[in-house]
């Protein structure tokens, strides 16, 4: 194989069993002809230890904004308290709004599935829904956690599964969502999904729920080829993928945006076994041969992936992977690839791999306008200790001679007011819906500081929400119990 000349990278060898991974990988690449001029850097627990909140140093930043490609090993992120994730900072630093996490049976790879011949691809949106990481404790025990989708996130990520599923000559496109339940929500991917569909017609395009496809996949999963979806049920399902196909040591991922690309191995820095020499590199193998492809490189990603397969065809494998004789080492591993390279397996059949158009991202703030549109009411969420007959009662006091009327109250979710026969648990946070006492009258804000102002009187209010509809429609959920 010849050497050509070096294409710029950024590399962040990460936590945990990242180096040795990762440096594996490198190994791999070079040994394939590849000579990449590399920039590293740091990223994750390191850097949270220096005292940098965000886990990315500048430098860090600079070098993927000049490369625009990024190898990363994995980033720890700390559990719970103040700092946000790394990896979740350098998605949405650089938009990478696709996440493309492709699994696929191997030989020697022993699951319940071995036989199923399974050639699956997670598209997961990157940067929204609940990853959007606005939350707030709202009342001293009751927490929240925005679910922000977008209708141009929607359009970007479910285009970026087609382009993906044409250029890889696939037939079958699913959209999984949760959209029975949160129609504005989920409901927002199942209707860019539908609208989008038409647009590709040599794909099928079907929709399923999310709950339903994680029994398919793991009843019949040979059915599925791309799976489009939100960010964390994305999240959950190419885990569960990565179980099918021989666990998270062989699962790849590219982040993708319309100006950097990300790859990276689905699994995290597996503290239990870092330093010792034993992780699998696979994952992170297949993502530096998904980098090569995207950086033009598409002989040597083919290469490397043949002769990974190789590897498992005679039968190498380590120590996470069930098998005959002494598991291999990390490095173990990545020599017997090196010295596959340049051999074709027999086992996996080849695979398209043309180059897919990435939506552009769009420098204006993007908008949808809709032809009319109005205020018709708020709610008002309080913190409040009353039972909610005695809540109801004070809240119909304070705004009685006031233009917005109590529609209703909620308790996470469900009608508790106007008082239901059904025992409901509660805490201490209710939504109070208020509307027009006039009947379907706008609303403006004068009425609602107004609102706000009779009630701090006499409860702690701590969230308010404009009841709005566009073109019509009403833009807000009902609560559970209420007609
Ligand atoms: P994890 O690091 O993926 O590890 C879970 C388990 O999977 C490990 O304990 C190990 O199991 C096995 N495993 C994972 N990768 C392996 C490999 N290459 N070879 C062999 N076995 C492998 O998940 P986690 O323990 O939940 O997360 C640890 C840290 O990683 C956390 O700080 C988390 O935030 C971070 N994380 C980072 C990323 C990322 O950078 N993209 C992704 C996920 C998690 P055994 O016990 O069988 O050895």
């Amino acid at each position: 194989m010849s050497a050509s000349t070096g294409k710029h990278v950024t590399v962040i060898p990460g936590d945990g069993i990242g180096p040795e991974v990762v440096k594996a990988a490198l190994r791999v690449v070079e040994a394939a002809g590849i000579k990449l001029q590399i920039d590293e850097c740091e990223a994750g627990a390191r850097v949270f230890a220096k005292g940098n909140a965000t886990g990315v140093p500048q430098e860090t930043i600079d070098s993927v904004t000049r490369t625009g490609v990024l190898l990363k090993g994995p980033l720890e992120t700390p559990i719970g308290y103040g700092a946000k994730s790394a990896n979740v900072t350098l998605r949405k630093l650089f938009e990478t709004f696709g996440n493309i996490r492709p699994v696929r049976t191997l030989p020697g790879v022993k699951t319940p599935y071995s036989d199923r011949n399974l050639d699956i691809v997670i598209v997961r949106e990157n940067v929204e829904d609940l990853y959007s990481g606005v939350e707030h404790m709202q009342t001293p025990g009751v927490a929240q956690c925005l679910k922000l989708i977008s209708r141009n996130g929607c359009e970007k990520i479910v285009r970026l599964a087609f382009e993906f599923a044409v250029a890889e000559g696939r037939g079958v496109v699913h959209c999984a969502t949760k959209a029975n339940i949160m129609k504005l929500t989920e409901g927002m991917l199942q209707h860019a999904f539908e609208d989008i569909a038409p647009e590709y017609p040599k794909i099928q395009a079907k929709h399923i729920l999310v709950d339903n496809c994680a029994h398919q996949l793991a009843m019949r999963p040979e059915q599925f080829d791309v799976i489009v979806t939100t960010n964390m049920n994305g999240d959950i399902l190419s885990d569960l993928t990565s179980g099918l196909t021989g666990g998270l040591g062989f699962a790849p991922s590219a982040n993708i945006g319309s100006r950097v690309a990300i790859f990276e191995a689905v699994h995290g820095s597996a503290p239990d076994i870092a330093g010792q020499n034993i992780a699998n590199p696979t994952a992170i193998i297949f993502s530096a041969a998904m980098m090569l492809r995207h950086i033009g490189e598409p002989q040597a990603a083919s290469a490397i992936e043949h002769a990974v397969v190789c590897t498992f065809e005679q039968g190498v494998h380590t120590r996470d992977m069930l098998g005959t004789g002494t598991p291999t080492s990390t490095t173990g591993f990545a020599d017997e690839v090196i010295a596959n390279l340049g051999k074709r397996c027999i086992h996996v059949a080849e695979r398209e791999h043309g180059h897919f158009k990435v939506p552009p991202l769009v420098e204006s703030v993007e908008r949808v306008e809709p032809k009319s549109r109005r205020v018709v009411g708020a709610d008002v969420f309080v913190e409040s200790l009353l039972m909610p007959g005695e809540l109801g009662r004070k809240v119909e006091g304070l705004v009685a001679d006031s233009s917005l009327k109590l529609a209703g109250i909620a308790n996470r979710g469900t009608a508790v007011y106007p008082e239901v026969e059904a025992k409901v648990g509660l805490v201490d946070h209710y939504r109070c819906r208020f509307v027009s006492r006039a009947g379907g009258k706008d609303v403006d804000d004068a009425q609602l500081l107004d609102l706000l102002q009779r009630l701090t009187t006499e409860l702690r209010w701590m969230h308010v929400e404009k009841l709005q509809e566009f073109d019509g429609e009403e833009a807000f959920s009902k609560s559970a119990g209420q007609a």
